[in-house]
């Protein structure tokens, strides 16, 4: 069926480029956000938009965002849909621009380290590109296999190596950006700009500031040596103070993976947890030497135990795993596989806090959560001392427990790191899922100021309206 709205589209598009057909519109109405971890959400993550287009160039794009303008009708962005916080999902009547087309990789300087390209390009193919540069992408994310730089820019999304290289944002060189105007703003491909950094209003923004259409990244020098270690700690305030020691003499390990986990046995009873700390110390032969000295003599006096190097090599094989399973259940057996997901509620959450205060929220955490019956079944640091996350689970065990009981300790767990004078998120961004606590995350005064840069870059409001509250 061919609507006016397709029929439109396909005047300023080639005709190939547009798609009303309903499988289509259905496989891009979502995306990994769960129903069941969408606790304040009461439209359902899953909606439905009037139209899809797949644009192959920034000029294509900037044709919609002009007509979409004109006429008032809601953008969504979409890279690869693997966002877990459902930024992705688009609103009723909205056309869905999907980015994969602009996948190319256009340029690698390898004098400069830097990589421009399409922020359409899978984060697993700009890796492979740069690796047989001999250079290498500071982002690696589990779902590096399956989510885009557009994606990752967009979430301000993080990564194994982020303790050194830091977040996706803090790759970003430079970007071209296409308004919610169809005006194209392109910004220097340099570490720092005069005045204030525009990128940075791009980073984190979800899609409601502007379409990311190209990147110019850096490309990191591979490092002459990396080497990995595991090390197993008594509890979780243990590993985490030789987490916290590292840090406090600018000891930044590559990565640093540290979870306290708490398994089940065979019929569901909690068993002793297992708290293990995982490194990866890269650079050149003496930075490394030097750190892999130093952060062993920490790790022992925390009461550390290396463990076999077999261990740690397994995780660092593994660690992209999820995102395989994700693209074969998922990505590759269509849409439908998303809503078949089993209702299971947990929830997984990444708060960023003053690293001091780390052991001070893990406690109120615990306690309110034992206060209410709900499992923890993990709590974690991630690339640093202030990321920390942990992961609960439905206290009943058919799944069948009230979600506002969820919910409610979701939101008072995340409200309780905003007032410790963190913020609610650090990984995966707001999308519906958060949007409710976006205004306090930034407070009155900073939220309105977002307001009115949103106002000025898209004066229609047609760019993922609502996402991040706005
Ligand atoms: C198995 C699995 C593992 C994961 N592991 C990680 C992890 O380790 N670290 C992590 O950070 N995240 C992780 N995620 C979440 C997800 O992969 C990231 O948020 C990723 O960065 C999203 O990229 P995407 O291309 O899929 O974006 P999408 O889901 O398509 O979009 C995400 C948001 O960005 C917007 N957007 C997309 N492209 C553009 C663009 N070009 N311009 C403007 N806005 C745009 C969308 O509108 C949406 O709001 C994981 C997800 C899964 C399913």
């Amino acid at each position: 069926m061919v609507t006016a709205l397709a029929a439109d589209l396909s005047r300023i598009l080639p005709a190939e480029r547009v798609s009303v057909d309903a499988e289509e519109l259905s496989r891009v109405s979502g995306d990994a956000l769960a129903a069941y971890r969408a606790f304040q959400r009461t439209g359902g993550v899953e909606v439905a938009p009037s139209a899809l287009v797949s644009p192959a160039t920034a000029e294509e794009v900037a044709a919609v965002a002009a007509y979409a303008s004109e006429r008032g009708i809601p953008l969504v962005p979409r890279g690869g849909g693997t966002g877990v916080m459902g930024g992705a999902v688009p609103v009723e009547g909205a056309i869905v621009v999907e980015l994969r087309g602009l996948d190319a990789v256009h340029e690698i300087d390898h004098e400069g380290r830097r990589v421009t390209v399409g922020a359409g390009a899978i984060l697993e193919d700009v890796e492979d590109a740069l690796i047989r540069s001999g250079l290498l992408l500071g982002h690696d994310p589990w779902s590096r296999p399956i989510a885009t730089v557009g994606g990752a820019i967009s979430t301000n999304g993080m990564g194994y190596l982020a303790g050194k290289y830091g977040s996706m944002g803090e790759q970003v060189l430079g970007l071209q950006v296409v308004l919610g105007t169809g005006e194209v703003i392109e910004t220097p491909g340099v570490p720092k700009v005069a005045g204030p950094d525009v990128d940075s209003l791009f980073i984190g923004a979800e899609g409601a500031m502007g379409i990311i259409t190209r990147a110019t990244l850096i490309a990191h020098p591979q490092p002459e040596e990396r080497h990995l270690r595991a090390y197993r700690f008594t509890g979780f305030i243990a590993g985490y103070s030789a987490v916290q020691e590292m840090h406090a003499i600018g000891l930044r390990p590559a990565m640093v993976d540290f979870d306290e986990e708490f398994p089940r046995d065979g019929i569901g009873q909690p068993v002793e947890s297992e708290t293990t700390l995982y490194l990866s110390f890269e650079g050149y032969r003496e930075e490394v030497a030097a750190q892999l000295e130093r952060g062993h003599r920490i790790c022992v006096a925390s009461g550390g135990e290396l463990l076999p190097a077999e261990e740690v090599e397994e995780f660092w094989r593994e660690r992209h795993s999820s995102a395989e399973r994700y693209k074969r259940e998922m990505l590759l057996h269509g849409h439908a596989a998303r809503r078949r997901r089993r209702p299971w509620r947990m929830d997984y959450l990444h708060v960023a806090i003053p690293a001091s205060k780390v052991p001070e929220y893990h406690d109120y955490c615990q306690r309110l959560l034992l206060q209410r019956g709900i499992p923890v079944r993990e709590w974690s640091l991630w690339g640093r001392p202030e990321y920390f996350s942990l992961l609960i689970s439905d206290p009943s065990p058919e799944g069948q427990t009230d979600a506002t009981l969820m919910g409610r300790a979701v939101d008072d767990i995340l409200t309780a790191a905003q007032d410790l004078g963190g913020s609610m998120e650090y990984c995966h961004g707001v999308g519906l899922k958060l949007m409710h606590l976006m205004r306090r995350d930034r407070g009155d005064a900073g939220f309105e100021a977002l307001r009115r840069v949103k106002q000025a870059l898209d004066p229609e409001r047609v760019l993922n309206p609502g996402n991040l509250g706005l």
